[in-house]
């Protein structure tokens, strides 16, 4: 197996680069917030507590997204690999990860983390918002909130990694076939 963490700030291209990566290496991309979006849309229970969090720019709770994470890998248990995205978000959700995927004899290889300055953040998701209909990206009180997040709970999970040296650092500024190619470079190296 082979499993990804691809991390990076809101609107690093994450999402992006998922779709190029699940293509060429024939993972399976588990992102807890398109996950969380289709609860949202078919109007779950978990969708409903989730979505007045998500709005704000605050993260869901823990138990939710390990639980869900939890159901996605055993529903997959024959995959070649997992991609990441978007989870892990805080140090606790990490430990969850490295446990659950014990469970199924294997670990996270290799993190991903796309590096872009919080300035050009700002631009991107602010466009994103105005085409994407994402209620997060249309309102810059709601953007910096998440960069904010991202910095006190999300960052230390980089650290974490970095402790096992898996951290891989990508610059996060170019094309799209660019840092695409930078992040194969990575993959095959891992
Ligand atoms: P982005 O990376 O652009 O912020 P996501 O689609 O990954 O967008 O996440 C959107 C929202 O979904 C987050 O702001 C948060 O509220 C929620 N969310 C997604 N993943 C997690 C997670 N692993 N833990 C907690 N909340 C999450």
């Amino acid at each position: 197996m082979l499993n990804i963490v691809l991390f990076g700030p809101p609107g690093a291209g994450k999402g992006t680069q998922s779709q190029r990566i699940i293509d060429k290496y024939a993972l399976i991309h588990l992102s807890t917030g398109d996950i969380l979006r289709s609860e949202i849309s078919r109007g779950t229970e978990l969708g409903l507590q989730a979505k007045h969090l998500m709005d704000k720019g605050e993260l869901v709770p823990d138990s939710v997204v390990i639980g869900m994470i939890g159901h996605k890998i055993a529903e997959n248990r024959e995959a070649e690999g997992f991609i990441f995205d978007g989870f892990p978000r805080t140090v606790a959700q990490a430990e969850a990860l490295d446990n659950l995927l014990s469970e199924f004899n294997t670990e996270i290889h290799e993190m991903i983390a796309l590096e872009v300055e919080e300035e050009e953040l700002k631009k991107r998701l602010l466009a994103r918002g105005k085409i994407s209909g994402r209620v997060d990206d249309q309102n810059i009180a709601k953007i910096e909130n998440r960069i904010h997040v991202y910095k006190s709970q999300t960052l230390p999970v980089a650290t974490y990694y970095q402790k096992q040296e898996k951290y891989k650092g990508i610059n996060g500024i170019g094309s799209i076939e660019e840092i695409f190619d930078r992040i194969c470079s990575a993959i095959e190296a891992a």
